[in-house]
């Protein structure tokens, strides 16, 4: 669990709006859950992000754990497809300076890695904001050749690449079809699904372009519910489906 406070808040229309919905969060704190995802197929085990790993606070990473209760030993991992390259989606990859998962291949969104390995983009941004840099560079030092970059389309058998930029500009979603079903892995594209769906133009301090990030799930939400898709989102605690309420959306679990 992840707890921050209503400043993590930013509305993309300016201060009014900021403080106005600022003066509507029923609480200081907000809470999110932090997950990530293991799907078996017939070419093995693939999982959509890695999580935080532990260390990072008392309250995150335990997945590692919860992998092995469920049967799933580093070992067993044949590839991990990164979202994005932020600390909570992509540090779990790290034991200390090796990699956790002594097989997998991390697959990686071209235009994420090119912006966290850019020092360009490093330097533009304030010190706060640059955390997901030394994570990539270790993780591009620990997994060396089994990095691979991937371009949008399907990335992997039954599975293709969505477009999500703002939260990064690299974000990705994955659509999974099967069953007459598409799921969405969506990412960060909300943080607070209850208050973003309602107001879509409500960003964090998490979003690179707070700006586009809003665009982006205008689009989204739209599309999720032409589409009736099943969201899975990395802090969502539950697989959920998007509904239209008056010019807005709300969201539920499925
Ligand atoms: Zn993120």
């Amino acid at each position: 669990m992840f707890t921050t406070g209503t400043d993590s808040l930013v509305h993309a229309n300016g201060p009014a709006a900021q403080a106005e919905m600022l003066a509507n969060c029923p609480s200081a704190t907000i809470e999110f859950e932090v997950n990530h995802f293991a799907l078996r197929g017939p070419g093995g085990l693939t999982l959509v992000d890695a999580g935080t790993g532990p260390g990072w606070s008392p309250s995150l990473g335990r997945s590692w754990g919860s992998m092995r209760q469920n049967g799933i030993a580093p070992a067993d991992v044949d590839r991990v497809l990164l979202t994005h390259l932020h600390f909570d989606h992509a540090r779990g990859l790290l034991d200390g300076e090796k990699p956790y998962f002594p097989r997998a291949e991390i697959l990686i969104p071209s235009i994420e890695l090119a912006f966290y390995t850019s020092e360009a983009a490093r330097l533009a941004l304030p010190e706060a904001r640059r955390s997901a840099f030394p994570i990539t560079a270790a993780i591009v030092k620990a997994y060396g050749s089994r990095i691979k970059p991937f371009m949008p389309g399907e990335v992997l058998p039954g599975i293709e690449t969505l477009a999500l930029p703002g939260h990064t500009m690299g974000q990705t979603g994955f659509l999974l079809r099967g069953n007459g079903e598409t799921a969405l892995f969506w990412a960060d594209a909300a943080h607070m699904a209850d208050i973003q769906t309602a107001d879509p133009d409500v960003s964090t301090v998490f979003d690179y372009d707070p700006k586009l990030a809003a665009r982006t799930r205008w689009w989204l939400f739209d599309r999720a519910v032409e589409e009736n898709w099943l969201i899975i989102g990395s802090h969502l605690s539950d697989f959920s489906r998007v509904r239209r309420v008056g010019e807005t959306y709300g969201i539920s679990a499925a």
